[in-house]
Order: C-alpha cells, then structure tokens, then sequence
C-alpha cells in the first residue's frame, strides 16, 4: 500500500513558516506583504477559491484586497484597476481570478499586469524566466506538487517522469520544474499514443487533465510515485481526481489524496509567492 501524501499537513507547516517570516519581515521593514484579488462575475467555484485565498491571507497575517466586479465589467474598467494596483505599495502581488467572462481577453489582462507582481506567473515574462530556471515566482500548483515530493523527500533526479496535461498553467511548467531537478521527463496529452506504455515506464506520474479517475492500476509500474494534480466530481458528484485511487494506492509507493493533496499547496504557493514579492521589491529599493 503507498504512503499517502498528506497535503493539508505540509501545507499547514509551510503557511506556519511563512506566518513567521512575514512576522519578522514586517518588523524589520514595517512593510506587510500584501495581495489583490480580482474576480469579475458570480461564477460560485470561483467565489469559493477566491474567499480562500482571502482566508489565507489572513492567517498568514498578509494584507489583503479582493475586488468583486460585476459580470458586464469592461475591458478599460478592469484595466483600469489593474493598473491601479500595480502602483499601489501596499500590494505585492496580484491576482485575477480565471475564469473571465467571455467578453473579456485574459491574456491581455495578465499582460496587463506588472510581473513583479504576477504573483501566479502567468505573465509571458515570468513564464520565459521559468523556462531558463531564473525565477521569482513559481506557477502555485506545480510549485506545490514540487514541495510535497521534497516533504517526502521523494528525489526526482535521474528519474523518468512523466507529466500528463500541458496546460500553460499546470502540465507545461510542472515539466519545467522537473526538469530543473534533474528529471528526464516525457509530457503526455490527448494525441500521445500508447499513453499506458509512456506510463509504464515512469517512476513518476504527475495527472493534470481534468478526467474523473481516469489513471488506472494497470497505467503505472509497481512502486511508481503518484502524484493527482486533477479536480473533478465523479459520477455521484462527489471530489475525485484524475487518478483511480483505490486501485493505484494498492500499487504505488507513494500517492496523493484528491481532496487533500495538491489542491491546499496551491493557495500555500500563492502566499509564499507574495512574501517573496515584498521581500524582493524590498531588496530593490
Ligand atoms: P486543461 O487546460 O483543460 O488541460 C488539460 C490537458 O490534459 C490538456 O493538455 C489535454 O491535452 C490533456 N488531456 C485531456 N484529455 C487527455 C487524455 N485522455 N489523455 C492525455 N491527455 C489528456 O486543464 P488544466 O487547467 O491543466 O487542469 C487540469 C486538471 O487539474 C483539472 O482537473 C483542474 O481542475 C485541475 N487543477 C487543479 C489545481 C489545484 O490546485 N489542485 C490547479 C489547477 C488545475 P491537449 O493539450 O492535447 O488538449
């Protein structure tokens, strides 16, 4: 039976540290790390993510903003708060909730968005400084699946993984990331052939497509390292990730929960990536 991978408790452990290292940076420089959220429209899972990212801040003891917009928000009017907030000092990182509305274009208001500020590093720069492994921020969900393989001190150097998904924000900078330590990675999506086979071969599997349970026991080698980036509801609309975990828990060596496990690092990640925009601009002055 594999070890489970208890996000909530790693989780906890790092928002601790990053409480104190706040704390202390605060008293040092009496500046509080601050972050903005903008959610435009009423999209209820979005209300829920964006009130835990608000709950989070405050635990950790960071300034915080949310700013709710309504569904008919102009391109200029949500501009315009962009650029507000990239000038406002007591914020450090800004993020927008996706998805947008249809009528607005996302990547132009990401563009829009100063990148020392891009606390979810998603703007091109932050994106290009993560393919050369010079970076600031760490995209959240993939900077969270990388913290629970250190918390397990799971060592992916010179192993195969391999990355299933390559969304922007999740499959392609998780690849990136294993890279950076030294895995040889393969990154697999809805035209790799023979995916099974792919699998097979890794020592590690990180699922990121979006499909209930779909990783079963016979896709993964004997004592692979499971990692379930995915967030669905199954067929009783009841949590579940993208991997089947009765049946791969029997056969890996160490898996993630779905709820659980990746999911509470990636507000986590989002903390520490506004503590280090502080603390950077800091060194800046
Ligand atoms: P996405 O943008 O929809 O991308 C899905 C990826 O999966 C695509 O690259 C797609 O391939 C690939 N794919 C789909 N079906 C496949 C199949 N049958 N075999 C192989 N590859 C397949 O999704 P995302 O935003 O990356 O999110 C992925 C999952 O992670 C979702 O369940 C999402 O809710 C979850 N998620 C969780 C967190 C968290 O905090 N835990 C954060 C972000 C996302 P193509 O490129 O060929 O279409």
């Amino acid at each position: 039976m594999a070890v489970i991978i208890d996000g909530k408790a790693v989780s906890a452990k790092i928002r601790e540290e990053i409480k104190a290292e706040s704390a202390a940076f605060e008293k040092e420089t009496g500046i509080k790390p601050g972050l903005a959220v903008i959610i435009v429209g009423d999209d209820p899972a979005s209300q829920i993510y964006v009130r835990n990212k608000g709950k989070a801040c405050e635990e950790v003891g960071f300034y915080s903003e949310i700013h709710r917009l309504s569904a008919d928000t102009t391109k200029e009017q949500l501009l315009e708060l962009v650029h507000s907030l990239n000038s406002n000092d007591k914020i450090h990182g800004i993020l927008v909730q996706s998805p947008l509305p249809k009528h607005l274009d996302e990547a132009l208001i990401v563009n829009n968005i100063d990148y020392n500020k891009d606390v979810d590093a998603f703007h091109p720069v932050n994106v290009g400084k993560i393919m050369i492994g010079d970076y600031n921020f760490l995209p959240c969900t993939p900077a969270g699946v990388m913290e629970l393989l250190k918390a397990y001190d799971i060592d992916v150097c010179g192993k195969e993984v391999a990355v299933v998904g390559r969304s922007n924000i999740v499959g392609k900078p998780q690849a990136m990331l294993m890279l950076h330590s030294n895995a040889t990675v393969t990154v697999c999506h809805s035209k790799t052939k023979n995916l099974a086979d792919v699998l097979r071969r890794a020592d590690v599997v990180v699922m990121a497509i979006g499909k209930a349970k779909f990783l079963k026991a016979d896709m993964i080698k004997d004592s692979a390292v499971v990692i379930d980036v995915g967030m669905n509801r199954d067929e009783n609309g009841k949590l579940c990730g993208d991997v089947d975990f009765e049946e791969c828990e029997k056969k890996a060596s160490y898996i993630t929960p779905v709820p659980g496990g990746v999911g509470p690092m990636t507000i986590t990640m989002l903390m520490k990536n506004t503590l280090s925009s502080a603390k950077l601009k800091v060194s800046k002055l």
